[in-house]
């Protein structure tokens, strides 16, 4: 078919002037973000080397195609030779596809239009910066002899001009620097074509890579470039996955979403799974092996009711549901959304109290010394009085800091506010340690540093510091955690197991850990009384822990006869209800003045 006017696709507007009349609005959407200039590096590499298609295929698996005989095209359908191209940093001539061994077997080369290509030749892209990003390709529909000198110069300098290009879309916030895929105003724009076209409903889909707190715990230990390395790996699995004519955006830096097209076949359980299974399938980035924990959301929009970001928002709380569950994909569910609506408006009153640092406070709950009953150290625990939900319960806003990236910032707020008091006390002569609790966000080299800073600066010695951990977090963690463990023991400070017992990790495997201490946890001790078999497992943990070099904490001790109980085991010291509920700081030096009453069978303790 003969067009009178070249028909160009994938072609930005870069002043983003309304689309010709006549392209559809589907159209239009593609045009928001493709490479500024490429129509016109395009048009000026065909004209000169006398081809009838050119192609820019970025490594992220996007593709923009400008082609003189019309047809339409999809961003990421794409033969392997692209693929190849686009991957390896140095240019090629292909005079005769169809002559080429390499080929025989792969379907014939097309571009967006079904005529098979014979000839190709391409050339590799990169960034102002020098960054690899994929490669501009020109074919024809003839084989050829090659390309002269000329020809191949022509190949370079569009290249380069397309190079610039793909910068300049970062630049102008159209395209993700790293992935190069469109932003989120790309995927609104999407939907409101649809709206615009009367369309009713759509699917969308939204894909989250991994917990915020793991993805940027990770970002400290590898690095930026490791991370874009592994978001354009991520991408490019997705995109191999997507349904043709869809288009994938990156709408935050762990998130990608994407409007499956109008009155395609909605996803199939089984095409659901192979995503989720292609993404949980480890990545191999750099040579660092690597799992991920992703989500998929789906959420089955009314276009009509398209308003502001909400529809983002929705489907991002399913994908964020996901992420938890077993299946690894979920479909949007208002209930959730409420109990994801109530966690956020909790989230960033943890942050504002985080920042104001009003609403937040300690208590300290005492650890004695089960030979005389003394009292040898206190554990602070956080507290949160909210200003209308009142005293938020640990339980609660510990695990949401975990899982909302606040933890460093939490536990940072218990270390200065714990030592400082720590501090005050050793001043006016209370003789006494203090146990900080730590959680999986906080292991990295900087915790010594953060220790050793705080201790530094409220004057005191880190050997009356211990940090508790809990088994879980110690076990999941390599060789690099036991370098950070056992800097925390060169500091002078102790290391305690938190909560044993709870986990699945026996004795053995934690005696690798430089730990000091082993704290059993307070659910076995709880049903002591009740429970023989309890009573046999904290004796028997307890000799063997004592055996193994630790000293040994029994937690949630609560009434006299446990604690005569576990005074006759091999444990070194105590902590329960029997002894104190937590104490405000206030509290704490009175409290050190009475007589050991729980230490003394006729002082009549609480029972
Ligand atoms: P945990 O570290 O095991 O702290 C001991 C918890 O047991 C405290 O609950 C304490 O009040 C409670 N407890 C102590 N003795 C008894 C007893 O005899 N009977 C009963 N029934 N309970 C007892 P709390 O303060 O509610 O803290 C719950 C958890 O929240 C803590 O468990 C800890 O895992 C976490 N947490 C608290 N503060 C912090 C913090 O500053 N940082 C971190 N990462 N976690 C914290
Ligand atoms: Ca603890
Ligand atoms: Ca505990």
């Amino acid at each position: 078919m003969h067009t009178t006017v070249e028909h160009t696709l994938g072609v930005t507007l870069v002043d983003g002037e309304p689309a010709p009349a006549g392209e559809t609005a589907r159209q239009a959407a593609a045009d928001q973000y493709t490479v500024p200039g490429f129509d016109a590096v395009a048009r000026l590499a065909a004209a000169s080397l006398d081809v009838a298609m050119v192609g820019l295929v970025l490594d992220s698996g996007s593709a923009y195609w400008y082609s003189r005989d019309a047809g339409t095209g999809d961003t990421h359908a794409l033969h392997p030779l692209y693929l190849e191209a686009a991957r390896r940093g140095a240019g090629q001539v292909l005079p005769d596809i169809a002559a080429d061994a390499r080929f025989r077997d792969t379907p014939p080369l097309t571009g967006p239009s079904p005529a098979t290509l014979r000839f190709f030749a391409c050339e590799p892209v990169f960034t102002l910066s020098g960054r690899h990003v994929g490669a501009l390709c020109v074919m024809d529909h003839a084989p050829r002899n090659g390309l002269d000198a000329a020809g191949l110069d022509a190949l370079r300098d569009a290249a380069r001009l397309a190079g610039a290009g793909v910068v300049l879309g970062g630049y102008l916030g159209r395209t993700d620097p790293v992935t190069q895929l469109p932003h989120r105003s790309a995927f609104f724009e999407d939907l409101r074509n649809r709206q615009k076209n009367g369309a009713q409903r759509a699917w969308l889909i939204a894909i989250e890579v991994a917990p915020v707190e793991r993805f940027n715990a990770f970002v400290r230990a590898m690095g930026f470039p490791y991370a874009d390395e592994l978001m354009r790996a991520v991408a490019a699995r997705v995109l191999d996955w997507m349904p043709p004519q869809t288009h994938l955006y990156q709408v935050g830096v762990t998130r990608f979403a994407a409007v499956l097209p109008d009155g395609g076949k909605p996803l199939t359980t089984p095409q659901l799974d192979t995503l989720v299974a292609r993404l949980r399938a480890p990545f191999d980035c750099l040579d660092i092996p690597l799992t991920l924990q992703p989500g998929v959301g789906l959420l089955d929009l009314d276009v009509r009711q398209v308003d502001g970001a909400d529809p983002l928002r929705r489907v991002m709380s399913a994908s964020y549901a996901a992420q938890r569950s077993p299946r690894g994909w979920a479909l949007y569910e208002r209930s959730q959304d409420e109990r994801h609506r109530q966690e956020f408006f909790l989230v960033t009153e943890l942050a504002a109290a985080l920042t104001e640092r009003t609403e937040l406070y300690l208590q300290y709950q005492p650890r004695v010394s089960l030979s005389d009953g003394r009292c040898v150290a206190v554990e602070a625990l956080a507290r949160w009085r909210h200003p209308t939900l009142g005293e938020v319960p640990p339980s609660q806003f510990v695990p949401l800091a975990e899982r909302a990236g606040l933890m460093r910032s939490l536990t940072g707020w218990v270390l200065d506010n714990g030592v400082a008091q720590l501090a005050a006390w050793r001043r006016d002569g209370l003789d006494i340690g203090l146990s900080l609790n730590i959680s999986n966000a906080d292991f990295d080299a900087d915790l010594v540093t953060r220790l050793e800073g705080v201790a530094d600066r409220h004057g005191v010695d880190p050997r009356v510091l211990e940090l508790e951990f809990t088994e879980s977090t110690l076990l999941a963690h390599n060789d690099a955690t036991r370098r950070h463990l056992d800097a925390v023991r060169e500091l002078g400070a102790g290391i305690a197991i938190d909560d044993f017992g709870t986990g699945y990790s026996n004795l053995a495997s934690l005696r690798q850990m430089p730990a000091t201490c082993l704290k059993i946890d307070q659910s076995f001790v709880r049903a002591m009384d009740a429970s023989r078999h309890d009573a046999a497992i904290v004796r028997s943990t307890a000799a063997l822990a004592h055996d193994l070099g630790f000293r040994v904490v029994v937690e949630g001790v609560e009434n006299r006869r446990i604690y005569e109980t576990v005074r006759r085991m091999a444990c070194d010291e105590v902590q329960g209800f029997h002894v104190s509920r937590p104490l405000s700081a206030a509290a704490v030096p009175p409290w050190l003045e009475r007589p050991a009453d729980w230490h003394h069978a006729d002082g009549g303790g609480a029972l």
